[in-house]
C-alpha cells in the first residue's frame, strides 16, 4: 500500500506547527511542515526532532504558483497522491497596522483567500480517496460577520460557483479600494477573507461529492501565537485540536461543515 501523506502549510509556527505536532504523533504516514522560509522551516523541524518526532520539510509559499507546483510534483513523483491538506497559512494585519485599508484587503485576501484556492488547484487532483481536508478559518468566518443581507445570502446561496465566490472577493477588494466597503462588507479584511475561505470549503465539498474527500472549515479558538498578538487564551496544541480531530477523527459524515474549536458543528 502506498505510503499516506499529509501537509499542513505554513507549519513553521503558531497553530499548524502544533497540527504537525499532532500529525506526527498520531498519523500513519508521513508529515511535512512546510514553510515558505526555508531556514525557518528547518528550525521548525529541529525543534520537533528534539521531542523525538520526524516530520519531514518542504518549501512551500502558497502565494507562489512555482513554489506550490514544484511541491506537487514532488509529493506525486515520491508518493503518488496527498491523503491530508491542512490549509492553515494565513495573515493577519494588526488593528494598528499603519497600511491604508485598499492595501490591507488586496493583501489579506490575496494570501487568505486565492492563493490558499491555488494551492487546492494544484494539489487536489492529487488527492487520494478518502482523504481530507481541513481549511482553518475562524470565528471571523461567520456570515453574519457581513453587513450586508443581500451579500451574505450571496455567500450561502449553494448553486455558487467558485468564479462567482472569487469575483465577490475581488469585489471586496475594489469597494476597498474606493473606499466604499464598509457599509456592505465591514471594516475587517480578515473577516471577509475568512468568511471567503468558509464559503469556499462548502463549494469544494459540493464538487467533490462523487469523490470519498471530506473538505471541513474549522475556528481553532483564540490562541497565544505571533497572529493574536500573544493574547489568545488556548495554547497551539489546544488550538490544533479541532483541525485535529477533522483531519483524523471527524465521523464520515462530517463534511462540507464549519466546526468549532471544541469540534462542534456551529451553523455558519
Ligand atoms: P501565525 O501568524 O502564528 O502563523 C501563521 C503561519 O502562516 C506562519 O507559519 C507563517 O509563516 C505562515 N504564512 C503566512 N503567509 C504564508 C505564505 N504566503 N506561504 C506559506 N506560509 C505562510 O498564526 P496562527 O498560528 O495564529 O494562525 C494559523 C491559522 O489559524 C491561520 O489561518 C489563522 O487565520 C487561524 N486562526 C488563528 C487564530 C488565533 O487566535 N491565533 C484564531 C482563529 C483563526 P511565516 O513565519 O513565514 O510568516
Amino acid at each position: 500500500m502506498a505510503t499516506k501523506v499529509a501537509v499542513v502549510t505554513g507549519s513553521n509556527k503558531g497553530i499548524g506547527f502544533a497540527i504537525v505536532r499532532g500529525l506526527c504523533q498520531r498519523f500513519d504516514g508521513v508529515v511535512y511542515l512546510t514553510s515558505r522560509d526555508i531556514s525557518r522551516g528547518r528550525n521548525a523541524v529541529a525543534e520537533l526532532n528534539k521531542e523525538g518526532m520526524q516530520p519531514r520539510f518542504h518549501q512551500l509559499d502558497i502565494t507562489d504558483p512555482t513554489s506550490i507546483e514544484v511541491f506537487r510534483d514532488y509529493l506525486k513523483n515520491n508518493y503518488g497522491g496527498l491523503d491530508i491538506l491542512v490549509n492553515n497559512a494565513a495573515i493577519a494585519f494588526k488593528g494598528n497596522a499603519p497600511d491604508p485599508v485598499a492595501v490591507q484587503a488586496e493583501q489579506t485576501i490575496f494570501v487568505n483567500y486565492f492563493s490558499v484556492l491555488s494551492t487546492c488547484d494544484f494539489l487536489f487532483p492529487i488527492l487520494r480517496n478518502g482523504s481530507r481536508v481541513v481549511n482553518i478559518s475562524s470565528s471571523a468566518g461567520r456570515l453574519k460577520n457581513i453587513p450586508s443581507e443581500k451579500l451574505r445570502n450571496r455567500f450561502k446561496d449553494t448553486s455558487l460557483t467558485i468564479t462567482e465566490l472569487s469575483s465577490l472577493m475581488q469585489q471586496y477588494v475594489d469597494a476597498a479600494e474606493a473606499g466604499t466597503h464598509a457599509a456592505e462588507w465591514g471594516n475587517s479584511s480578515y473577516v471577509v477573507s475568512k468568511v471567503g475561505l468558509t464559503a469556499l470549503t462548502k463549494i469544494q465539498q459540493r464538487m467533490l461529492a462523487d469523490r470519498d474527500i471530506k473538505v471541513n472549515a474549522v475556528h481553532p479558538g483564540y490562541v497565544d501565537t505571533d497572529m493574536s498578538s500573544h493574547r489568545g487564551v488556548l495554547t497551539i496544541d489546544e488550538g490544533a485540536a479541532a483541525p485535529l480531530f477533522l483531519a483524523l477523527d471527524a465521523p464520515n459524515s462530517v463534511k462540507g461543515e464549519y466546526v468549532w474549536y471544541d469540534k462542534k458543528i456551529v451553523s455558519w
